[in-house]
């Protein structure tokens, strides 16, 4: 089922997500839901309090994209990361090992507009899996950038809280446009 998605200014995107178990009531539906519904949205990472709900949850699948970027690690191990995909994301907690880069940016929930942002181009991500076991990685270019943007929305955090001053206010500036175009079409 396709979800709707919450876009900014709604006070759910500021919520930090409640952690989440294996067991939670209906995970399996709510994860193939958000699945579905990123793939709609031809999004590459979505989290749940864009569907609304506060929970530390979330999904990405970049094997569409044309980056070439990624690399992913299992301990020492490069794995190809297209065959990790999706990733299901539950309680995921990040540590960041390089030095920042800035590249473009989206988020559906803001629809139509694209920001620089700065963020390390390296993590280690650890991450509860819907079966119980732990997914620990090492992810680098644009998959280590996608996990950093949807754990961060786990946490209350949006994109525009990491741009600079200049860039948050253009990409504002943007989506207000573009929201008052879409409103009067
Ligand atoms: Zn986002």
């Amino acid at each position: 089922m396709i979800l709707p998605i919450v876009t900014y200014g709604d006070p759910v995107l500021r919520h930090k997500g409640e952690s989440i178990a294996p067991d939670y009531e209906g995970l399996t539906q709510l994860i193939e839901d958000m699945l579905e519904t990123m793939r709609q949205e031809q999004g590459i990472g979505l989290a749940a309090p864009q569907i609304g709900r506060a929970l530390q949850l979330a999904v990405v699948d970049i094997s569409a994209s044309e980056d070439r970027s990624s690399r992913m690690f299992l301990g020492d191990q490069a794995v190809d990361y297209r065959e990790k995909m999706p990733l299901i994301l539950m309680n995921p907690q990040v540590k960041l090992l390089n030095e920042p880069v800035t590249e473009l940016e989206g988020c559906l929930s803001f629809p139509e507009v694209f920001g620089k942002v700065p963020r390390p181009e390296a993590i280690e991500v650890s991450a509860r899996q819907p079966d119980g076991s732990l997914l620990q990685c090492r992810c680098h270019g644009l998959l280590s950038r996608v996990v950093q943007h949807e754990t961060d929305h786990l946490n209350g955090i949006l994109f525009i809280d990491r741009m600079v001053r200049d860039e948050k206010h253009k990409l504002l500036t943007e989506y207000r446009e573009a929201r008052e175009r879409s409103a009067s079409s």
